[in-house]
């Protein structure tokens, strides 16, 4: 049987599917009623941050369950992520987070973008006053400490480009476990998976089916003519064969549904298997950076501006 879980550089396993906390609406109730299944339906692996707003709900459907015996802490596996705003601090967030969650330890803490905000600023889309000055060493430096503290079980980095994974590596004591990063068939990531490759940093995708439904999003990727005709030939769903395009490539997904039944038709993605036409189809499809192509560059005061490099690298 396969596994589905992938070893770190750091020595502890990830499970390949994760799930997705962050809905634009962030109703609590809803949150941990679709938490709750997933853990019925087998996922493992749960991703929040503290600008989702989600850490909550997370920690309380989580704990429920395992107080209830449903589930031991050390069978799931938990993702936060560090905020901008408070990259001078990394300590003192991540014992917030801790504390939002009501747990120990998270499995894993991410630096959610290279991109350092005043204190004050906690919108997703900060103002143009509120950037501030990246200092990547620092940043790193306390998210060393952290796992020195045994506040997380692992570190890592998200939405972070080729150029960034090696300037961090430069003076990194603690190399980055995860680079969680969007990407579906439609954009594929290749230099960043190879460059992440060769430094033994597991990719980890977000938005893997271009987050269809969302206004950030598209749905592109489930309506893509190869996709939909690469499932019908294996009788599954546009959605199942995106997220295996993934798996197969040797990332982990997370995807987000808070829907009973897309919830289920996403984990069945794990017994789908793609052959080397299939493959090739969609290495072949054009690329179309959907999320931050799109909604973020147009936004002259987003975050996102001053990860161009992420979207700019070579594919
Ligand atoms: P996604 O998982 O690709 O797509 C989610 C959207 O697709 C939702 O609107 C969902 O609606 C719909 N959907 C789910 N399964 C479907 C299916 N089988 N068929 C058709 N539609 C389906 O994108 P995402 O929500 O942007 O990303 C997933 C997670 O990644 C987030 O929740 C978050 O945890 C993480 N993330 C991280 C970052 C970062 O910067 N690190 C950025 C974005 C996202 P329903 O709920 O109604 O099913």
């Amino acid at each position: 049987m396969r596994s589905n879980n992938i070893r770190l550089n750091c020595g502890i396993t990830i499970p390949i599917l994760g799930f997705g906390t962050y809905s634009y609406e962030n109703d609590r109730q809803t949150t941990e009623q679709a938490i709750q299944t997933a853990l019925q339906m087998g996922y493992r692996h749960f991703d929040t941050a503290k600008i989702y707003g989600s850490e909550e709900a997370v920690g309380n459907a989580l704990g429920e369950a395992i107080e209830s015996g449903v589930i031991g802490r050390e069978d799931i596996f938990v993702t936060s992520k560090l905020w901008g705003s408070d990259h001078h601090d990394p300590v003192s967030a991540l014992k917030q987070t801790l504390m939002k969650l009501g747990m120990e330890y998270v499995d894993m803490y991410l630096v959610h973008w290279p991109v350092k905000l005043k204190p004050w600023a906690c919108s997703a889309v900060p103002d143009e006053q509120d950037f501030d000055e990246l200092d990547l060493e620092g940043t790193w430096a306390g998210m060393e400490r952290c796992l020195e503290m045994g506040l997380c079980r692992a570190i890592g980095v998200s939405n972070f480009s080729s150029t960034k994974i090696q300037q961090l590596l430069q003076f990194a004591s603690v190399p980055p476990a995860v680079n969680q990063v969007e990407m579906h068939p439609m954009w594929r990531q290749r230099k960043l998976r190879q460059i992440c490759g060769e430094n033994r940093i597991h990719v980890s995708a977000y938005s893997p089916l271009g987050a269809p439904g969302s206004f950030w999003g598209s749905p592109d990727v489930v309506n893509n003519p190869i996709i939909k005709s690469i499932a019908i030939k294996h009788r599954a769903t546009p959605a199942q064969v995106a997220l295996r395009w993934g798996l197969s490539k040797g990332t982990s997904a997370i995807v987000k549904s808070f829907n009973y039944e897309r919830m289920k038709e996403n984990m069945g993605a794990l017994d789908l298997r793609l052959d080397d036409n299939d493959m090739l189809a969609i290495e072949r499809m054009v690329e179309r950076k959907i999320m931050r192509g799109d909604f973020l560059v147009n936004q002259t005061t987003s975050p996102y501006k001053s990860i161009q490099d992420l979207w700019d690298d070579e594919i």
